[in-house]
């Protein structure tokens, strides 16, 4: 299929020492080297070749810019079509100059948010699950999730997902043998083979959704609260966490900001820490245990993190709290280990788990390593190093996934009833369908609009 030709500025719009304007299209080469002035004519460059020289106004000659252009001819390109980038040194002014130039030739129009990469998955390039992997990659806020953004940009979940739609395949074009030669007779043989297949199938589909929740973590952090009374070392322990912060702080689109939120990471652990700014508050006196934040702490956060200070007798309000918060995902950080013992330890361990237990001292700095692998246990069963970075993270995703589940299950329910085959086969192309759905086969384009309506002008 051939599209007309597309341009935007590509990189972050601001001041940079670089802007990139990617062209793409079958004009893209041709409308470029009408207003490229180099010692090549790019219509003759091969691909994959960088060129130095000028952007001038065609209709008034005056050199707009000087810039390194780059050539890929697809379909070995991003998009599978002919691409150039034109790289422009100056700043704003001068790369909104070059785009107006490129915008002025004929053919040419300016690319929506998310049209290059919507190119790449028309032309068959990438497939939906990639593309949505490229939405990750911009929004990525750990290193570790950009990573596993990385890997699913890649393919490798794909991949997965494609072996898990030839396991059905093969099903189905059983079951479909079996309808159309019925005298054959193999029903027995069919409802075992239509159970092992399912059985395969829905023991990598339940692997998969494992992954998901953990995904989830990656790409979101872990909600994070720090709660406990005044000057048992909360506002240290934010601080100490913040200086390991190498996480990236972005603002992602739909988060209410009327709590402050503060991204850190925990080795390769991201956490959100939530009302921070109630915990920097430096007058320590009017910081009370604020019951109304430890309700919200105790009903949002994934992760709640409650200090006692170990030189100091629990206090009746501790006491509250832990007994509230004991279905809840709590650690139960004892600071201050380096000054004497006034904390009852026996009590502590009679209300809480002793696994959820943290001995630190956020002075001295000790005990933070305990900390990471005590939140490693808690949500990735101390899984998180294993390297592997295959993970179901979009929403999209995981209910597709679920929605293959149970047409597999109903499947296997059906062959126990005697219902007949033809109806089976319903269940069955239905997973099919879903497992597809996820790769963008038989998709609607209102999903792959909206699905590209959320990347950012330029990708
Ligand atoms: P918050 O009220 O819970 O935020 O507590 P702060 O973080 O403001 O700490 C209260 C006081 O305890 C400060 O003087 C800290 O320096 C001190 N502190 C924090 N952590 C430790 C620790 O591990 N050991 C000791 N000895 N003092 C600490
Ligand atoms: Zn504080």
């Amino acid at each position: 299929m051939i599209y007309d030709t597309i341009a935007a500025i590509s990189t972050a719009v601001g001041e940079g020492g670089i802007a990139i304007i990617r062209i793409s299209g079958p004009d893209a080469i041709e409308a470029t080297a009408r207003i490229f002035r180099s010692r090549i004519d790019l219509r003759e460059a091969e691909s994959h070749t960088l060129h130095y020289g000028h952007i001038a106004d065609p209709k008034t000659g005056e050199q707009v810019e000087e810039v390194i252009v780059t050539l890929m001819r697809g379909p070995r390109s991003f998009t599978a079509e002919d691409v150039v980038e034109i790289n422009a040194h100056g700043g704003v002014v001068a790369v909104k100059k070059v785009l107006d130039v490129v915008l002025l030739q004929d053919g040419l129009r300016l690319a929506e948010p998310g049209e290059f990469t919507k190119r790449a998955f028309l032309n068959g390039r990438i497939d939906l699950m990639q593309a949505e992997a490229v939405i990750d990659l911009i929004r990525s806020k750990s290193d570790r999730a950009f990573s596993v953004a990385r890997k699913q940009a890649e393919g490798t979940l794909s991949k997965r997902i494609k072996a898990l739609r030839q396991t059905v395949i093969e099903l189905l074009a059983h079951i479909e043998v079996n309808i159309d030669y019925p005298e054959h007779d193999v029903e027995d043989l069919t409802s075992a083979y239509i159970r092992e297949q399912s059985d395969k199938a829905l023991d990598e589909i339940g692997k998969l959704l494992k992954t998901a929740n953990e995904g989830k973590i990656l790409r979101e952090g872990i909600m994070t609260a720090i709660v406990g009374r005044p000057n048992v070392g909360k506002s240290s322990l934010l601080n100490m966490l913040a200086q390991e912060n190498k996480a990236i702080v972005t603002d992602i689109p739909g988060t209410t900001r009327d709590v402050i939120e503060e991204y850190v990471t925990l080795g390769p652990i991201p956490l959100r820490l939530l009302d921070t700014a109630g915990i920097r508050e430096t007058n320590d006196v009017v910081e009370k245990i604020g019951v109304e934040r430890s309700h919200t702490a105790l009903e949002e956060a994934d992760l709640i993190l409650f200090v006692l200070n170990y030189n100091e007798e629990m206090h009746e309000d501790d006491r509250l709290l832990l007994e509230k918060m004991a279905d809840r995902p709590v650690i139960i950080i004892i600071n201050k280990m380096d000054l004497s013992g006034k904390l009852d330890m026996d009590e502590v361990e009679r209300l809480c788990k002793p696994e959820s237990i943290v001995r630190m001292s956020v002075l001295e700095e000790e005990g933070l390593d305990l900390l990471e692998k005590t939140i490693s246990t808690m949500f990735f069963e101390g899984q998180l190093d294993s390297g592997d970075l295959t993970y179901v993270s979009n929403v999209r995703h995981i209910s597709l996934l679920k929605r293959a589940q149970q047409s597999l299950g109903d499947a296997i329910e059906a062959t126990h009833s005697g219902i007949p085959i033809d109806l089976i086969q319903i269940d069955v192309r239905s997973a099919w369908e879903s497992l597809g759905e996820i790769l963008g086969d038989e998709v609607g384009d209102s999903l792959i609009d909206q699905i590209f309506s959320q990347f950012c002008l330029g990708k």
